[in-house]
């Protein structure tokens, strides 16, 4: 028996957390980027008209900012754009605080650069660095100009107003952040579960993942164990596919035989590629009487398997299965030992068939 050795077709395992990181953190940026632009755009307007010239032209300079950063995330430049943005939005915060009072709630949107930088791509003594100027900042603002006296004078109506929106917006976008991030940790999670359970090439279970199933069944029920049988299925021959067509008509045998036998077999049955061409099917609720049936069927199956090179050469690859039903108290390690003393002894006895081990 050998290890599944991938095949050079076999495009190397992605990077889970940064890939996942990347697609997901940057059109997240780039959608706060629209967002906050056109906030600020409104904010414009909103200042003029209540007179506080320079809020306004700060919004215009806010809008550019966000029109730069947009572009360098377009253009996958993620580091200038998050301190970009983040500065964008310190500087923001503490100027609306200082011009129209601490009151107008603008601080709330410090404690969202937190999030932002945490789950961000940058090294990570550039994001301790971060979160401790900016939390740094906040307190440094808040000690400043909580009570102090705005330089502009606004309404209070209109300082209320700024308030409700300014709480409601972080609430929003904290709301969102988390959600995405959640989002991404699960995406990412169910990822490298299907890689570290899942063979590359065939995409079936894989000898590590087939073994915790088969000890679970195998401890199902004890003492009176349920019915468990095991066939082991190795290709006849496949060297020869390899030496004679090339290893990528090997692979597409083995596609073809795992599609075989992945069609005959019912849906609570296991089927795990457990080597290079060998294959492992677990049987629940089956005797030996009825794995050798189900085996002969496998066989059947694939023996009327053909495989079409593009070279329009065909080959029509079969398989030798071994058999074993796990006896009471026996442990999983022998029951297999027993199906591959089965295959060997089919091996023997001229291949494309089906051996019992004794029951
Ligand atoms: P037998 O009928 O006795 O089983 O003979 P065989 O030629 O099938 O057995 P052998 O164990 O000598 O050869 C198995 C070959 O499978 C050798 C190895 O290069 C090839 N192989 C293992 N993994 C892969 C794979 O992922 N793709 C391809 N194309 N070949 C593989
Ligand atoms: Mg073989
Ligand atoms: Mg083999």
């Amino acid at each position: 028996m050998q290890a599944a050795s991938p095949s050079p077709h076999t495009p190397p395992p992605p990077r889970p957390h940064t890939d996942a990181v990347e697609r997901l953190f940057v059109p997240l940026m780039m959608g706060t980027s629209v967002v906050g632009g056109l906030t600020h755009l409104a904010f414009i307007f909103l200042f003029a008209s209540a007179g506080v010239r320079l809020l306004a032209i700060v919004n215009v300079a806010s809008v550019l900012v966000y029109l730069l950063a947009w572009m360098l995330l377009r253009a996958r430049h993620t580091v200038p754009a998050l301190l970009l943005v983040g500065t964008e939005v310190v500087c923001h915060a503490a100027l609306a605080s200082w011009l129209i009072g601490w009151d107008s709630g603008y601080y709330y949107y410090l404690m969202l650069t937190i999030p932002v930088v945490i789950v961000s791509q940058l090294p990570g003594a550039w994001k301790t660095a971060m979160v401790l100027l900016v939390g740094m900042l906040h307190v440094a603002i808040d000690f400043m100009l909580r009570g102090a006296v705005p330089v502009a004078v606004v309404s209070p109506q209109m300082i209320t107003g700024l308030y409700y929106f300014n709480l409601v917006t972080t609430l929003a976008i904290l709301t969102f952040l988390v959600a995405s991030y959640f989002r991404m940790v699960t995406k990412a999670d169910a990822r490298l579960r299907q890689i570290a359970e899942t063979d590359p090439l065939t995409r079936l279970l894989n000898r590590r993942s087939i073994l915790d199933l088969a000890q679970g069944y195998a401890r199902r029920g004890e003492p009176q164990r349920e019915a468990l049988s095991l066939i082991l299925g190795d290709v006849d021959h496949f060297k020869a596919v390899n030496d004679n067509h090339g290893h990528e008509a090997g692979d597409s045998v083995l596609l073809a035989v795992s599609a075989a036998l992945l069609a005959e077999l019912r849906d609570e049955d296991r089927l795990a590629r457990w080597g290079g061409e060998e294959f492992l099917i677990l049987l629940p609720s089956i005797g030996l009487e009825q794995a050798a049936a189900v085996a002969e069927r496998l066989r059947q199956r694939v023996a009327a398997v053909e495989v079409v090179l593009p070279t329009g050469q065909r080959l029509s690859p079969s398989m030798t299965f071994g058999i074993a039903a796990m006896r009471p108290g026996e442990p999983l390690d022998a029951a297999i030992a027993r199906a591959d003393a089965a295959l060997y002894a089919g091996k023997r006895a001229g291949r494309n068939r089906v051996e019992q081990a004794a029951a």
